[in-house]
């Protein structure tokens, strides 16, 4: 914390590496109560080992990360989610950040970017990235075994950068020691190696796309907790997220319902609810129909309310060349 007071706002640190002709980006911080990241950029500061190539390592929101309690406010109130601002506009706080972020990433062709994040809920590492490319699996790779392929439009920074390759990766929880430990682990390599893109690299990554979401019916309300409340619309067992890119057999418990009908929708790619092929009641309780994978199950009843309660993906079938 005392590091982030001394910088006192967004920076950016550059470092000379062995091989001069080649730079690599580290991008933390653009949620403000995602410290993971920040932690490892310090961490790896303070130890006196040169990179394989330059580095530029960026610490994007500084302000909202010091606003009390500290790493406390993914953005400030009233303003905006700095990870939704890289498409434009550009003319408010966080659209002039976003803007110099993206015009210190542009001052120089960069061999890769990874940008850290941690989530809410019980996850294992994972990527995120716009394409599943040999190189974005490699740099994946550095950090976990799962890619998720999206094809959401929201803003963030990967999206406004196609030239590059670029992956979002999410360690883990924030706080979770174990999150902290695999964004060091991962950063000294993504520095450290001299080549990132051996052949081979990123095999080992499973590639899922994300193309349903698993969203309340609006109107509902919902709860999160061990026992069923009565009073409640849908009532979400508190544990759920121990499911997270796990595969769920058929008849696996999800909560329990208060009407005869399902309390979700799920909705694909194509816009279609195909809640009643996954889902069903049994009573009062709603369970899986059939097996699914879910991710990014939040245990968060605003976010379930305002966004979706999860993702529901498929392993996508590569063809590697
Ligand atoms: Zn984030």
């Amino acid at each position: 914390m005392r590091f982030l007071e001394w910088l006192g706002d967004a920076a950016a640190v550059r470092v000379s590496g062995r091989d001069s002709s080649r730079l690599r980006i580290v991008v933390t911080l653009l949620h403000g109560n995602e410290p993971s990241g920040f932690r490892a950029v310090h961490a790896w500061l303070r130890e006196p080992s040169e990179p394989a190539v330059d580095a530029l390592l960026i610490i994007a929101n500084v302000e909202a990360a010091l606003t009390p309690p500290g790493f406390a406010h993914r953005m400030l109130p009233g303003r905006r989610d700095l990870n939704r601002c890289f498409l434009g506009p550009f003319d408010d706080p966080d659209g002039a950040l976003a803007r110099e972020i993206l015009d210190a990433i542009g001052a120089r062709k960069a061999e890769a970017l990874i940008d850290l994040h941690n989530n809410t809920g019980h996850n294992p590492s994972y990527g995120v990235g716009i394409e599943p490319s040999p190189a974005a699996l490699a740099l994946v790779s550095l950090f976990g075994r799962r890619f998720v392929w999206s094809h959401l439009q929201l803003g963030a920074l990967m999206e406004a950068l196609p030239d590059l390759c670029s992956v979002t990766i999410e360690v883990g929880r924030s706080g979770d020691p174990r999150a902290d430990a695999v964004a060091l682990t991962g950063l000294h390599r993504f520095l450290g190696r001299e080549e990132l893109f051996e052949e081979g690299e990123g095999e080992q990554v499973a590639v899922l796309s994300m193309p349903m979401r698993v969203c309340l019916r609006p109107g509902l309300d919902l709860l999160i907790s061990d026992d069923p409340d009565p009073a409640v619309d849908l009532t979400l067992l508190a544990d759920l997220d121990r499911h997270n890119f796990e595969r769920m057999e058929t008849g696996t418990p999800i909560g329990w319902c208060r009407m005869p009908e399902l309390p979700v929708e799920l909705i694909d790619e194509a816009g279609h609810d195909r809640a009643s092929e996954y889902f069903e009641l049994d009573g009062p309780e709603l369970r899986t129909r059939k097996p699914l994978v879910p991710i990014m199950i939040t245990t968060d009843p605003k976010a379930a309310m305002s966004d979706c309660l999860f993702y529901v993906v498929q392993e996508a079938a590569l063809e590697r060349s």
